[in-house]
């Protein structure tokens, strides 16, 4: 599951910042069974002009107790005609059926639900999630950016909207879908086509899907429209993107590497795709992806054209629910309270395909980006233990803790454990929980089980525990030893291993010290005075840090240091830029520095002429965009026929939008601001850059 929002802010958290009240929250328990669902058979006859559904499931099952003669189940928004001959109430959000007598512990039965739903619009806002989501199951009328359609999003509690079902994730079940639609309509579901019936006279078809793995009910799902299916033929396992008729031509430029993805990942985690088939399928006003299994439906808005793709590029979102097949699709956390085992494993794996796909540096920019959605979180809302049974609604659950923050905690433990030991323990993880539920000491006892390390110490600080270590340090430096000293401010202490990269003429050396106490001091031999001091040299830590620096420290950073260390040198050289050998090195860094994020870290409001330079020459959009914004803030009249040529001429969504937000402060140029108000693109950036203007 995606939100896709992101925030490239590195905001000094508070050091006390709000902490979620936790006894304003109800306490949540894993949920206990009464039963296990072997498997759901959910026929469904769906009409879209009356946003009604038939349906009639036939749940399979097992008690778990002797003496059990009431089987209860989650039932939302639809109305039950029948169970067979039996008994039953209806109550809100549940459905009570009285068993025609006692069944004894593990005696499989079967019963068949009958149940029908018409003018189905369910408000997301009463079950916990966000206004527009779409709950359950819609019934999509055609707009100009997407045909008439019907889909699920049974995530996290939706499936008892479309389907009685127990609707927790601690229960896995096999399924199979027989959906009847329009004939002109395509039906995507989990598992393998079995087939397709068509009724002429009716104008109807009907698709029989089958899931024959178990998995979780908030991974059900079903998509039925006028969908283009493209196919990559590219190797054994299936794999399809299904996408509206108009979007076809565009949709390998989202989607065309999912093969590769998957195929990176059978490899880094050492268990092959467990699925039979992989499917994405596009829905419309959904800003993001969710992991059904072998089914993800990913918000349409990622299809994009050629010219997009420089800025908004699909890949990491493709990674991140391909990674999910695994983790939450194969091993499924067992209550909302551990969503980072699914969450943050699906971000850290991102990560670490975005890294292999782009490089280093693209990586560490990456991980940093989501150490930054952590730290804003943290510092603007709340800081909570990423495992926390205190909440309102499993949605709760869904923040940057359980995906950023959780994320950059597995990059830190893999460099704790090491390569191997790390691998070796991911893998024993998957195949011990295959097909299974598991909470946080489940993936304890597996590092324990595969590498020897008890790491209770590491999962309380980073996991159990809400904060982040917010480090002060500095260092001297006298006849031949540096001395590091190190200061924890948070209120509680943190042990953690720290890369120092020591630079000196005679080259760089990399100390490893651990850091435990709240201060702290490390003597670490150095021949000659340091040019450079690299905390955390890997980049790993989820922290915040105060290091005073010389000025001249800081010009040698700008230009010897790793891309994370010369982005560094720029922010903190900025408001030094009065001084003229500030201005210059900055000057250089925009203009010839190998990594695009340090060049446009780089730009600051200077002469005119060079920044036209930039926003003109640069190949990367995301430099040309930042020094349109500067030249934006010189509010120089004379910039004006500038801007237009840059809007007219930069084939990028987001430098156009700059063009036009500059144009705006300038004022006039009605003619093309109304022109780029009417201009289809990403986000709608351009238009809405544009309205601001006209709004102006
Ligand atoms: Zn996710």
């Amino acid at each position: 599951m995606t939100a896709v929002r992101l925030i490239l802010l590195l905001g000094l958290a508070s050091l006390l910042p709000a902490q979620i009240d936790r006894n304003a929250r109800p306490r949540r328990a894993e949920r206990s069974r009464e039963y296990d669902v072997l498997h759901y058979r959910i026929k469904l006859k769906l009409n879209d002009a009356a946003r009604a559904l038939e349906g009639e499931t036939r749940i399979t099952l097992r008690p778990l107790r002797d003496g059990f003669d009431t089987l209860v189940l989650d039932a939302e928004t639809f109305r039950v005609t029948s169970v067979e001959q039996l008994r039953f109430e209806q109550t809100p959000g549940k459905l009570t059926i009285h068993l025609n007598r006692p069944y004894r512990f593990d005696e499989e039965l079967s019963v068949t639900i009958s149940y029908r739903a018409e003018n189905v619009a369910i408000d997301p806002t009463r079950h916990g999630m966000p206004k527009g989501y779409g709950l359950g199951i819609s019934f999509k009328p055609e707009t100009p950016s997407h045909p008439q359609l019907i889909h699920t999003l049974s995530f996290p509690e939706g499936a008892r909207h479309w389907f009685p079902c127990y609707d927790h994730p601690n229960d896995k079940a096999t399924s199979e879908l027989i959906a009847t639609v329009e004939a002109r309509y395509q039906v995507i579901s989990n598992g393998v086509l079995q087939g397709v019936t068509e009724d002429r006279a009716k104008g109807e078809k009907t698709f029989h899907w089958l899931q024959n793995q178990p998995h979780s009910t908030y991974l059900f799902a079903f998509a039925a429209g006028p969908y283009a299916q493209v196919t990559d033929k590219k190797g054994p396992l299936p794999i399809s993107y299904w996408v509206f008729p108009n979007a076809a031509p565009d949709a390998e430029r989202s989607f065309g590497k999912t093969r590769e993805i998957i195929e990176f990942f059978n490899r880094e985690l050492g268990y092959a795709y467990p699925w039979p088939k992989y499917d994405q399928i596009a829905i419309p006003d959904f800003g993001g992806g969710a992991e059904s299994t072998n089914a993800t439906v990913i918000g349409s808005k990622t299809i994009h054209d050629a010219r997009a793709d420089q800025d908004f590029p699909s890949h990491a979102l493709v990674a991140h629910e391909a990674a999910h097949q695994w983790w939450g699709n194969l091993v499924t956390m067992r209550d909302w309270s551990h969503t980072w085992l699914n969450e943050s494993f699906a971000t850290y794996y991102e990560y670490v395909y975005m890294k292999h796909l782009l490089g280093r540096d693209e990586g560490a920019l990456h991980l940093l980006g989501k150490k930054r959605a952590y730290l804003t979180e943290a510092r603007e809302k709340y800081m909570r233990p990423v495992v926390l049974d205190r909440w309102n609604w499993p949605n709760d659950n869904f923040d940057r803790h359980t995906y950023q923050k959780g994320g950059v905690v597995l990059a830190m433990l893999r460099s704790l454990l090491g390569e191997e030991p790390f691998r070796r323990s991911i893998t024993h993880y998957l195949k011990k929980h295959a097909f299974g539920s598991v909470d946080t000491h489940d993936f304890q006892i597996a590092i324990r089980e595969a590498s020897g390390q008890v790491l209770d110490w590491f999962f309380d600080q980073w996991i159990f525990r809400a904060g982040h270590p917010v480090l002060e340090a500095g260092y001297t430096w006298e006849s031949g030893v540096m001395k590091l000293s190190v200061r924890q401010k948070q209120p509680d202490l943190f042990t953690m291993p720290v890369s120092i990269g020591v630079t000196t003429g005679g080259g760089k050396r990399v100390h490893k010290v651990w850091v435990r106490q709240r201060d702290e001091s490390f003597d670490l031999p150095c021949p000659e005075k340091p040019l450079l001091v690299h905390f955390d040299e890997e980049e790993l830590l989820l922290m915040e840090l105060t290091f005073r620096k010389s000025t001249e420290e800081l010009l040698y950073q700008l230009a010897h240091d790793n891309v994370i260390g010369r982005m560094d040198a720029a922010a903190a050289l900025k408001p030094l830029a009065n001084d003229p050998r500030v201005s210059a090195a900055l000057r250089q860094a925009a203009a010839d520095d190998p990594f695009w994020a340090v060049r446009r870290d780089a730009i600051f409001p200077t002469d005119a002429g060079f920044l036209r330079l930039r926003a003109s020459q640069d190949r990367s959009s995301a430099v040309r965009t930042a020094a349109l914004a500067a030249l934006g803030q010189l509010h120089d009249a004379s910039l004006a026929a500038f801007f237009e040529e840059r809007f007219r001429a930069d084939d990028s969504y987001r430098a156009q939008a700059e063009a036009v937000r500059a144009l705006g402060r300038l004022g006039g140029r009605m003619q093309l601001l109304r022109e780029a108000a009417a201009m289809k693109s990403p986000d709608d950036i351009v238009a809405a850059a544009a309205r601001e203007a006209l709004a102006r």
